[in-house]
């Protein structure tokens, strides 16, 4: 079973590209991807909640909800997060990119994380301090480091030191999803186990195509130099315990 821990309803990017459950669903059967973890963001926890909800409602076996928390000046963004991991929700998103993660955004959600078991999916846009510093002082929180610690990084050293956030505290999962040294992925999975890696896409992208960008990205899995239960593990295994 391959399932996909990254996918984008509601992407971050300048536009705001929201692909339909029906495109995504499309893409996987075409690339070979079981299920998916799908969320929306760059909107309202609410907002995230009712296009989940919607894509869970057409396609319950294949997609696997998260819902995104964006702390609001407004009000209070943590009933809204209950409520969804109290209905059906199995994990929260957060990104690095649309309110730095400080302590009083960051903290509230991760507690609320703890109480429902429920791992967060963070973007950190590299910053290693404030991955470290989660990692250390929530160790009854899931934290999920997308894209082994910042999106297509080429820098070496950094990955390294995310990698090494992993490898010291057990509560660390890394996502695999948005990397371009692939070799990076390989030394993840030997230093922290394949059950700690998890495959994704982070698409649906249009470039070249929808699907191929899918299946590069379960093509750099399969290239790696590890075991064949460590590729399926990856690709599918951890994400499956991590949310059992
Ligand atoms: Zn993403």
């Amino acid at each position: 079973m391959v399932i996909g821990s990254h996918c984008h309803l509601k992407h971050g990017d300048i536009a705001g590209t929201e692909y339909t459950p029906q495109q995504i669903v499309q893409v996987m059967d075409a690339a070979g991807i079981d299920r998916s973890v799908v969320f929306a963001m760059q909107t309202t926890t609410r907002r995230s909640i009712e296009m989940a909800r919607d894509a869970i409602a057409q396609y319950t076996d294949r997609l696997i909800p998260y819902v995104y928390a964006l702390p609001s000046y407004e009000r209070p963004v943590l009933d809204e997060l209950r409520e969804a991991l109290t209905s059906g929700f199995r994990g929260i998103k957060m990104h690095i990119g649309e309110c730095r993660i400080r302590e009083h955004i960051s903290d509230p959600v991760f507690e609320l994380a703890a109480e429902f078991g429920a791992p967060v999916l963070m973007d950190l846009g590299g910053d290693i301090g404030t991955a470290q510093r989660l990692a250390r002082e929530f160790p009854q929180t899931k934290l999920i480091i997308a894209h082994l610690g910042q999106y297509k990084c080429t820098n070496d050293a950094l990955i390294e030191k995310f990698i090494s956030v992993a490898e010291a505290h057990e509560n660390v999962w890394l996502d695999a999803s948005g990397v371009v040294m692939t070799y990076a992925i390989g030394e993840a999975v030997r230093r922290v186990g394949a059950e700690r890696v998890l495959f994704g896409v982070d698409g649906p992208h249009t470039k070249p195509d929808l699907v191929s960008y899918a299946r590069y990205a379960i093509r750099q899995i399969e290239m790696l130099e590890i075991s064949d239960e460590e590729k399926r593990m990856v690709l599918g295994g951890s994400v499956e315990r991590l949310l059992a």
